[in-house]
């Protein structure tokens, strides 16, 4: 792949990297790609990040049809550090496919994020905790109102020096079970990390907020009685020394901090189950003391420990609302492996030297 490279002439002044958030900042530039049925994927360029022209009838602006990733750079002694990068390539072609958007080819993904990263590479922070959030996205970008597959995307990426994602840090969130709004059903697009989704899951989510939570727990959307996911998070349960996480049943979300930590968990012995989890039985086992250990799994928090569920009128505190010990030891071993402080046993992290 051939990328055309025009270079910012001013640069921005970055912000102060102890205080950065999330998503606020953006680097100087951005990559952007073309495609149509006619050429394929073509016009692959790296410009100026700015404002992008786009038609008043795209599709995109009409009918939602947008994908994206979230992943992270983590900068080492030589350059940075990329993890599990191919994992998020093969989620963005499943949610294409979902959408009928074009698929992406993993070499020029990988080449088109090294490029731009390595450009940008002054904007990767190095203090603790931070990192350089990169956000892949498609449009689909057919400049007529008819509702029919495009013919017309376009492919970016954009980066971000993030802090930690919530203002609390590392303390147990507190999260309210959604009773009335559901975020995805079966054969839906839950499954697939598109923009709608998360049009969907506003108001609870607002809702959740007022009440003083910091994001809700979905159920499933035909019985609402299984648990499947936090807002941005996969959800896993220590339960009697043994590991529970709802199964992938197509309206959850395949994260994939969830799956590298189901193989952390099991290369440590524990069991961990891939299965359906009642609402009644998880709270019945918060009640009995059963239910050690609640954490949330993502890219953008990494591991993130629950302290509070809340449910039809009652709240069930986790763990004193303490960081519990394998959440605290969870964390620790994948942020080591993404800072580069832990042996990478399994070659997750794609190495880039600067
Ligand atoms: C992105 C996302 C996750 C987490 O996926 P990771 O690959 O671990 O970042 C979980 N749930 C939803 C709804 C998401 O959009």
């Amino acid at each position: 792949m051939e990328i055309k490279i025009e270079k910012a002439k001013v640069l921005k002044q970055k912000p102060d990297f102890t205080k950065l958030g999330f998503g606020k900042y953006f680097t100087d530039h951005m990559f952007v790609m073309d495609y149509s049925s006619k050429e394929g994927w073509h016009d692959a360029k790296i410009v100026p990040f700015d404002y992008i022209p786009v038609h008043p009838a795209s599709t995109v602006l009409h009918y939602g049809v947008e994908i994206f990733e979230g992943m992270k750079a983590y900068k080492t002694a030589d350059g940075y550090q990329m993890f599990r990068p191919l994992e998020n390539l093969k989620r963005m072609n499943d949610s294409a496919e979902r959408l009928c958007l074009p698929e992406f080819d993993g070499d020029d993904f990988i080449e088109a994020l090294t490029t731009l990263i390595t450009l940008d590479y002054d904007w990767i922070p190095d203090q603790p905790g931070t990192s350089l959030y990169i956000r892949p996205f498609m449009i689909g970008n057919d400049e007529a109102l008819g509702v029919h597959p495009v013919h017309n995307a376009k492919f970016f990426i954009i980066l971000s020096p993030v802090g930690n994602y919530y203002a609390e840090g590392l303390n147990p969130v507190k999260i309210s079970i959604e009773n009335q709004d559901v975020r995805a059903v079966r054969g839906g697009t839950g499954y697939a990390k598109c923009g709608g989704n998360y049009a969907a899951s506003l108001r609870a989510g607002k809702r959740a907020e007022e009440m003083g939570f910091t994001q809700v727990l979905w159920l499933d959307g035909v019985e609402r009685k299984y648990i499947e996911e936090v807002g941005a998070m996969n959800v896993m349960f220590k339960i009697d020394g043994e590991i529970y996480t709802p199964e992938l049943t197509g309206s959850v979300l395949p994260g994939i901090t969830r799956k590298s930590c189901i193989e952390i968990l099991r290369s440590w012995g524990y069991k961990v189950s891939e299965t359906l989890i009642s609402v009644d039985d998880l709270l019945e086992a918060t009640e009995n003391g059963k239910l050690e250990e609640a954490w949330g799994t993502g890219t953008a928090a990494v591991v993130s420990p629950i302290g509070h569920l809340f449910y039809d009128g009652k709240d069930h505190v986790i763990s004193n609302n303490q960081i519990g010990e394998l959440t605290q030891k969870l964390y620790d071993e994948l942020t080591g492996i993404q800072w580069g402080k832990v042996e990478d046993k399994r070659n997750w992290c794609l190495k880039v030297k600067v």
